[in-house]
């Protein structure tokens, strides 16, 4: 009869463990985010199997291809401002044509948050604005960062324990005037709780910006960011390679934000999509956003 506690039968528990994971990675039982293809989402699009990873891009913008030679899987972020209807990209394979494939992006009504305050608390001051525009063509560059080696999954955890206090796609209108829809998630956490990066990665960018105040950027490969703003401290540096759940920086309430609380965006192919389309492991009650 065989010991459960010998030592010989443990080691080889473990060995089996690590062939079945192997194997569902070679039958392309892939960790892919939950598909939902609106405006804010995200499409997966089989590409079929090919000996190498084939390229595909949108436009200018190439797009994340993970899988393996047995079968080949597009993840494309849809951007908020999307038309719905047909979307295309180009998929090239070695000695091959560029080929077409198209997904269909259907309607989707994110909630509307209507307030009214004071003017000056709207219309930015010269020296702001002026700031906020150097800012927003720094963060352009930082957006179009593209390795090319996919991650090894696309499932992420959630960077801080808490309630998720709004919504992904929110409208926001002041004073009749819309602004830009909120691009990501908003977890309630204490000032200085630890923020972890969602996924291993490389620290693309950090420092303090007029709306997200101290921010950090990391890179997770083929084109997958993460962005975690109003940082109290930041605890990474430019360059720096990550493990999943290694320390960032800590909750706070800097750049413009009524409260400590951790924003937190994913980009895709430069579009913020749902960042509830990649979790396993979410802590809170609050529903995944509509
Ligand atoms: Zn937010």
């Amino acid at each position: 009869m065989l010991d459960a506690s010998s030592p010989t039968l443990r080691r080889s528990r473990v060995a089996l463990c690590i062939a079945s994971v192997a194997f569902a990675c070679g039958a392309a039982a892939l960790d892919l985010p939950r598909e939902r293809t609106v405006p804010g989402g995200v499409a997966t699009i089989a590409l079929g199997p090919s000996p190498d990873r084939p390229g595909a891009r949108i436009g200018d913008v190439p797009v994340l291809v993970t899988g393996t030679p047995a079968g080949w899987v597009a993840v494309v972020g849809i951007p908020l401002a999307a038309k719905t209807g047909k979307g295309s990209l180009v998929v090239e394979r070695r000695g091959r044509p560029g080929e077409q494939k198209t997904y269909t992006i259907a309607p989707v009504k994110y909630a509307e948050q209507r307030l009214r305050v004071a003017p000056g608390q709207v219309d930015l001051s010269k020296e702001d604005l002026a700031r906020h525009e150097r800012e927003r063509a720094h963060l352009a560059q930082v957006i179009a960062t593209f390795s090319d080696e996919p991650p090894p999954t696309l499932k992420l955890r959630q960077p801080v324990p808490g309630e998720r206090s709004s919504s992904f796609g929110l409208r926001r209108v002041f004073n009749d005037q819309a602004r830009n829809p909120h691009s990501g998630m908003d977890i309630s956490a204490p000032a200085g709780t630890p923020v972890v990066a969602a996924g291993a990665g490389r620290v693309i960018d950090t420092g303090d910006y007029f709306f997200n105040g101290n921010t950090v950027w990391i890179d997770h490969g083929a084109g997958l960011l993460t962005m975690y703003c109003h940082l109290d401290t930041i605890a990474v540096k430019a360059g720096d390679a990550l493990a999943a759940g290694d320390t960032v920086g800590t909750v706070g309430a800097t750049g413009r934000t009524t409260g400590p609380h951790l924003h937190w965006s994913v980009s895709l192919n430069r579009a913020m999509v749902d960042p509830a389309l990649f979790l396993t492991d979410a802590v809170g009650a609050a529903p995944a956003s509509r």
